[in-house]
């Protein structure tokens, strides 16, 4: 279905849990989460039927976030619904890729097609450092598993970040040769209070071109990633651009928190809820959402901070 702005929606990022096993300094507070009340969350039943609404509405493509998704028990049965939904031709998963050896193969068989794994850096005492608890030989043993899982599509997903892992762009963006894989520069999102980070943190991602001359540019591919290769590259160097030059004009998603708010735009605080409804109720504040979203979201800088009134694990990056 079509917004506003004329753009087709069609990409749903679902959050099914705000928990997660690491505290990745940009995205949690390092006491993790308040406890919430199980009743305030969206039940497995809940996610099932307002993705149907979605999928009703054109939403052809899921993407299962968080939180750290496989935290979450029930976390095979949710891909594995969602993946039966008519209309749903594509399911995805974003995880920080520590339980993957023990999930991978079953998400596969449960109809998960694309992994993206986040992965900031190949040094083990800075992969402790920016995750404030994490081991870098797990992050890698998911790796290997999503790769000798068999999905379409593995991607790395690294947040570049000023004076903590630019001098590990060569040796990231060496993965896409290395494996088949594409390996995305994301740059830093000024969320809720992250004070760590100064503005040297803000580095824009055309630095990965600087410092890489030998990537060779290939054609837009029309959504929000400039795309490259390196030399003898498998697969593709990202550059994702959400501070120096954001793709608002070619937005398609709509998002949805494991407590039930859809969030028209990831860095507004407008959202809409939608526990409790039934399959008519979400499809009419699904229709709502879609037609509440921005042209385009407000300036994000290291001194203008977003507006999403929330911490990424509780939206889902
Ligand atoms: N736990 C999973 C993971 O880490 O892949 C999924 C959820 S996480 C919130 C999704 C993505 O958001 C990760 O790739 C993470 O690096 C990214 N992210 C979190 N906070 C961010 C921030 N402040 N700026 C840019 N990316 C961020
Ligand atoms: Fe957890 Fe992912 Fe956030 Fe890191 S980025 S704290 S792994 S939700």
């Amino acid at each position: 279905m079509k917004d506003r702005f004329g753009r087709e929606i069609e990409y749903l990022r679902l959050s099914v849990t705000e928990r997660c096993n690491l505290r990745c300094r940009y995205c949690m507070p390092e006491e993790g989460i308040c406890k919430k009340r199980h009743e305030d969350m969206l039940t497995e039943d809940e996610m099932i039927l307002a993705v149907q609404a979605a999928a009703s509405l054109g939403i052809r493509k899921v993407r299962i976030t968080g939180g750290e998704p496989l935290v979450k028990k029930n976390i095979l049965s949710i891909c594995q619904r969602i993946a039966d939904i008519s209309g749903i031709e594509e399911l995805c998963l974003t995880t920080n890729g520590l339980l993957l050896p023990q999930y991978a193969a079953a998400l596969k068989a449960a109809g998960v097609k694309r992994i993206n794994l986040s992965l900031d850096t190949l040094r083990p005492e800075r992969y402790a450092h920016i995750t404030r608890c994490g081991e870098l030989h797990q992050a890698l043993d998911g790796l290997a598993a999503a790769l000798s899982a068999g999905f379409e599509k593995v991607k790395v997903n690294t947040v570049l970040v000023g004076g903590f892992n630019q001098d590990e762009v060569e040796a990231l963006a060496s993965l896409s040769v290395q494996y088949p894989v594409d390996v995305r520069f994301i740059e830093l999102m000024p969320m809720q209070k992250q004070d760590e980070f100064g503005a040297d943190a803000f580095l824009p991602v055309s630095y990965v071109t600087q410092v890489l001359p030998q990537l060779q540019k290939l054609p837009f591919d029309g959504k929000d990633v400039l795309l490259y290769r390196l030399p003898g590259g498998q697969g593709n160097v990202g550059l994702i651009s959400p501070l120096s030059q954001h793709f608002c004009g070619k937005c398609d998603r709509l998002r949805l928190t494991a407590d039930g708010h859809l969030k028209p735009c990831l860095h507004s605080s407008q959202e809409i809820s939608i526990k409790g409804l039934t399959f008519e109720g979400m499809r009419e504040r699904f229709l709502e959402a879609i037609e509440a979203k921005p042209a385009c979201h407000g300036v994000l800088s290291a001194t203008h901070r977003s507006e999403a009134g929330r911490n990424m694990n509780r939206i889902g990056g």
